[in-house]
């Protein structure tokens, strides 16, 4: 192995070829800390052309890689395994944007640029870049890609799959496919983009992108509604869609036992209703014309659900300011449930239409296996998608809970597989999700799937041992 690294210090410089347990340490773990894997190396190119050749090295001398770029995965799918014979190839010295086409509504971009700089740089240009979620200030493009991210404005503009128009990708052979067409019409044959875009770098390392701009909405203004039930925010979502349309940006649901832990770990934040309430939904509407406008068509659909019953209580933002202070109830749900202890983690979706069914049915399932155990159900419930985390009973201790994954994990799964769902909606597979993957996915579809890696990456060097 000594010629290989001696190749690569030729290629990006002794600085950038890391092998001192020091240097790589940190990226080695994974973002909740539960693995941590050995590396050869940690390889950080600074061009396009430095990772091509990094890549032909690594086939030359049968070195598996893990693409990394800001390690914020929850799936275990940017580290290394603990054989120590794999290198890490951190994309974060990629991290220039190319070029900004306010015409086409376009920004052509590094793949290690971190989503916030893309934000800021799509802003600077008066347009939107919309994906956001809660990891942007670390994660990069290329993991948001790679995992096909969604965050909390799917339901107006997509997963990250939509909102990019063309790759730029090092092949497993080292070859420099450049597909960054800014196009949003192109019907030539087999779609390659899409097939990195959610691969989890099993099939090539995404160096570049294309993505979209939109309008810059004039105010985003947002409400908090109590319901009676999971059936009842499905109502509120329809009656919202109908009466705002695409103005709709956001849809949150979080049960009542989300909100209690929110008060519980953090009293400083706000409470906004008297009594306690069975289900919350957070809603977002966005106005291509002021806040007022915003507040205005909020207050009339929230009227109409209280009229109809619908909704038992609402507190409607008067301004963008109170509208952050209502996000943060939803944001800090994640960081009072790590306060609260650890919990079984699923980030699952459903038809739309399941949703109220699945949780109807899978709570009971889950109390006659494990009496006393708390669920923590929240999520972007306008996406289907919802985070359904299973903590252990009071009295309980972590250890001894956690030590019934597989056994939580199936009633979960099965019960999702039962209702048309996915075992992953956002996080991706990882090594993390593998063998659910196997178990839950056709003999049809895993038999095509391993085709495509195999015809792509002949020689299994690129991130082996995730998702398949
Ligand atoms: C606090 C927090 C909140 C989150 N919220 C959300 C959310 O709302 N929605 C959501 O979908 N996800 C969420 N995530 C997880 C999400 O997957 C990541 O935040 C992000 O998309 C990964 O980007 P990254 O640069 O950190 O990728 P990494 O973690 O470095 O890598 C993720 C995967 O992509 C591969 N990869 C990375 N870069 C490349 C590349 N250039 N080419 C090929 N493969 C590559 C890696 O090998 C790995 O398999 C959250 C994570 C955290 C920690």
């Amino acid at each position: 192995m000594m010629a290989f690294l001696t190749q690569c210090r030729a290629i990006v410089g002794d600085e950038y070829v890391l092998d001192a347990p020091c240097d790589t340490a940190p990226f080695l773990t994974d973002w909740r800390g539960r693995f941590t894997g050995k590396a050869l190396a940690v390889l950080r190119p600074g061009a396009v052309e430095q990772v091509a050749a990094l890549v032909r090295a690594c086939a030359a001398h049968r070195v598996a890689l893990v693409p990394q770029g800001g390690n914020t995965g929850l799936v275990l799918g940017s580290v290394p395994d603990a054989s120590g014979a794999q290198v890490v190839l951190s994309l974060t010295r990629l991290n220039r944007i190319r070029h900004v086409d306010p015409v086409n509504r376009t920004m052509t971009v590094d793949a290690g640029c971190i989503l916030q700089q893309i934000q800021e740089a799509a802003a600077a240009e008066g347009c939107l870049f919309p994906l956001s979620l809660a990891a942007e200030g670390s994660c990069t493009i290329g993991g948001n890609l790679s995992t096909n991210a969604g965050g909390t404005a799917v339901l107006r503009y997509g997963n990250t799959r939509e909102l990019c128009l063309g790759l730029e990708v090092v092949t497993p052979q080292g070859d420099i496919w450049s597909g960054l067409r800014g196009l949003r019409k192109d019907n030539t044959g087999y779609d390659l983009r899409d097939l990195f875009i959610g691969a989890e770098g099993t099939l090539g390392i995404i160096t570049g992108a294309v993505l979209k701009l939109y309008p810059q909405p004039k105010a985003s203004i947002t409400a908090l509604a109590a319901l009676p039930s999971p059936a009842a925010a499905l109502q509120l979502l329809v009656l919202m869609q109908d009466h705002c349309g695409a103005s709709l940006t956001g849809f949150e649901l979080m049960s009542r036992y989300c909100l209690d832990l929110v008060a519980q770990q953090f009293p400083q934040l706000p409470k906004p209703f008297a009594a306690p309430h069975a289900q919350y939904v957070l809603l977002e509407l966005s106005s291509s014309e002021s806040e007022r406008h915003a507040v205005g068509l909020l207050e009339q659909a929230i009227g109409a659900a209280l009229e109809r019953g619908v909704v038992e209580d609402a507190v409607v933002a008067s301004s963008v300011a109170q509208s952050a202070g209502l996000w943060q109830l939803r944001e800090h749900i994640p960081l009072a449930q790590a306060k609260a202890g650890k919990n079984i983690k699923h980030d699952i979706s459903l038809p739309v239409s399941r949703i109220a069914d699945f949780i109807a049915a899978t709570g009971p399932q889950l109390e006659a296996a494990f009496p006393g155990c708390q669920l923590v159900c929240f999520g972007h419930l306008g996406d289907g998608n919802l985070h359904y985390n299973v903590a252990p009973p009071a009295g309980i201790s972590n250890h001894a809970f956690l030590a019934n994954q597989e056994q939580v994990n199936r009633v979960v799964h099965d019960s999702v597989m039962s209702f048309g769902g996915s075992i992953s909606a956002e996080h991706g597979i990882g090594a993390l999700k593998r063998d659910e993957l196997a178990r839950y996915k056709s003999p049809v579809e895993l038999t095509m799937m391993r085709a495509i890696k195999a015809a792509l990456d002949p020689l299994g060097i690129m991130n082996p041992g995730k998702i398949l």
